[in-house]
This record gives C-alpha cells, structure tokens and sequence, in this order.
C-alpha cells in the first residue's frame, strides 16, 4: 500500500496534514479503512494542549470497513462495515475482577493506532487494530439497517450509559446535565429514551436550541452567577438528584455542589484537566452527603446496552452532529469547537481524500 493522509499531532495547536506510511499489520491484527471518525472531548483538548511526547495521530471514536486482517484472524473478513471500542479490558487480572477497569494494563496500553505513538489514529485514512483489541470486543459488526453516523456513537454511548449507572437512579428523579456538547447531548437523549427527567444547562445559546431541537426536558443557560439557585428554584429548592459533569470547569463543579439535593450524586463525565481549580471544602460533601465520582471509563457493563441503543431508531444519535469536516479541515474543527462559547455539538471527520 502507498502512503495514506493523516493529521499528525507535533505539539500544542500544532496538526500537520502528512503523507505517512500506513501502519504495518502483525499476525493477530486487523486494517481499518477509515470512513468516519467522530472529533472526542479528548481530541479537542489534547490538539489544543501540549500532550506527552509526539508525533501521534487522535482519534478515537471510528468507524470503517475491513481493509486487510492478519493471517492469524479468525471470524473477521475484508469489506466488513465495523465501529471501534478505542479500549477493552482484559477481564482477567486482578484489577478487572474487582472492576476497576480503567486501571487495567490492557485497558489502559492498548489503543487502535494509524502508526506512530497509539493515540487512537482515527485522523488518518487508515487504522490498525491490534490482536488485543480483535480478541477482545474492540471491533462491532456494524448491522445493515445501521448508518455510518449512527455506528459511530458506539464509544461515546458506552461512556455515557457507564455515568448513567454510576447515578443509580431511581423513578421520578432528576438529572442535571451540565454542558450541552456532545456527551450532554448524548446523555439527554438516553435518559429522555430511558424516561428520566433532565435538565441541560450552557454557556452557548446555539447549543441550548440544539438541546431543544433534541426535546431535552428542560433548558437553562448557565451565563448566571446563580445558576444553582436557578436549578434550585426549578426544583422547589430540592434541587437535583443527580448532576452529570460534562464540561471540566470549576464554575460547573461549584454550581453542581450548590444545585444537587442533599444525598445526591455528583457525576464527571470528562477526564481532562479543570480550568484554574480553586480549593473546596470537602465539608460540602460530608454535610450534604454528597457523593462525587468518576465515570468516564468505557463503562463493560454497558457494552451490549449500547449496542441495542445504537441500533434503536428511536434514539436520533446523528442529529447531535452539528458539523462535518474533512480530514484536512480538521485544524478548523478544532479551533471551532475550542472556543469559549462555542456552537459545535457533535464533529465528525471524513478521513478518505479521494
Ligand atoms: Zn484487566
């Protein structure tokens, strides 16, 4: 094969579009060609900020067909349409028996790679799949009646069902949803689908119509210094049993604090860093019973639950797509959705050139 496009990561707000071999197949290993890749949260943060060592290739969220499989691959064929886990655990070590998956060695090492330093690779026209990956769910046959775009949800759904759990709600409750991007879009869609009442708040007025185009329960903008009393009004000063943090802000996390009920659950959903941290008192949450945990790790209970939702056509997972780029114009994309106030959603790039 000759040389593929990608958009090679060299340094902070630095993408270069290059022409790069593609990535060379082991045995177990399986070649994507890359039709779609949707732009993560990670992806916006990581392009913009300076991120361990490069050159490397983003990412993450992919989908294509089977390009070439290793002479060791069973049960995969060229041609097939298939989206991508960008990380499994292994399910046998210590840490996966007690579910503590994000800390698992194959969890955490292994990740689909268009070459260079695995970062996901999905910003290339090609991806490789290692035998981990193969071995261990990390490819989903993507069902006929199913779109590119639709398929394309399968890692972001999974994240978002895992946060969802982790809330452990119960009928007639509450959901805040802070940040009105994709994930928050995703997650008003799940939980509208499941029943649950929601609430989303933003910065961006064009994200709160997006929201509202989604039929998201309610809509508040978060420009105001009181947002939680906003959200504590709208709730007869209960306030919320669950907040989903989406967007890494301290103006978030203190409204989320101020605006959930007494025993309520506070949820991140993102894993980059916070924005200048000031202390808070941990008193807030012993008082008030708070709980604060993390869910963004690619949630295996939830795998096959994402994949029904996927294929469930009353789940409008594109309509979160608020722009479409080339591979080329992924530079654009991601100055675009870095803004302060953006109106991105969703972002998918097209990889292919030709
Ligand atoms: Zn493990």
């Amino acid at each position: 094969m000759t040389a593929m496009k990608a958009q090679v990561y060299r340094g902070a707000q630095q993408l270069c579009f290059e022409d790069i071999d593609p990535p060379a197949l082991e045995a177990g290993d399986v070649l994507i060609r890359v039709v779609a890749t949707g732009i993560a949260p990670q992806d916006i943060n990581h392009c913009a900020a300076t991120v361990g060592e490069w050159p490397r290739i983003f990412g993450r969220e992919i989908v294509g067909t089977i390009a070439e499989c290793g002479e060791a691959v069973q049960g995969w064929t060229k041609g097939q349409r298939v989206a991508l886990r960008s990380r499994v655990p292994c399910l046998q070590c210590d840490d996966c028996i007690n579910e503590r998956f994000s800390a698992c060695r194959g969890y955490r090492s292994q990740i689909t790679t268009a070459g260079l330093i695995p970062s996901g690779g999905g910003f290339a026209e090609f991806v490789r799949v290692p035998q981990y990956l193969v071995d261990r769910g990390g490819l989903w046959a993507i069902p006929s009646s199913v779109s590119w775009e639709q398929a394309l949800f399968l890692d972001p759904v999974q994240r978002c069902l895992g946060a969802i759990a982790r809330a452990d709600l119960k009928p007639g409750q509450l959901v805040w949803i802070l940040g009105a991007g994709s994930l928050g879009s995703i997650l008003t869609l799940i939980l509208n689908r499941f029943g649950i009442r929601t609430v989303i708040t933003d910065m961006s007025p064009d994200r709160l119509d997006r929201a509202r185009d989604l039929n998201a329960g309610t809509v508040i903008p978060s420009v105001y210094d009181d947002l939680h009393t906003k959200i504590q009004s709208f709730t007869n000063s209960k306030g919320a049993d669950a907040a989903i943090i989406t967007i890494p802000t301290q103006h978030c996390l203190h409204h989320a604090i101020d605006g959930t009920r007494r025993g309520g659950k506070l949820i991140l959903l993102c894993d980059d860093p916070f924005d200048r941290m000031q202390s808070i008192d941990p008193c807030l949450f012993s008082r008030r019973e708070l709980s604060l945990s993390a869910g963004f790790t690619l949630a295996v209970r939830q795998r096959h639950l994402a994949e029904e939702l996927i294929c469930d056509r009353r789940l409008p997972l594109e309509q979160t797509i608020s722009h479409r780029y080339s591979l080329e114009d992924l530079p654009i994309a991601i100055d675009r959705a870095s803004a302060e106030v953006t109106d991105t959603v969703k972002l998918v790039v097209y990889p292919q050139v030709e």
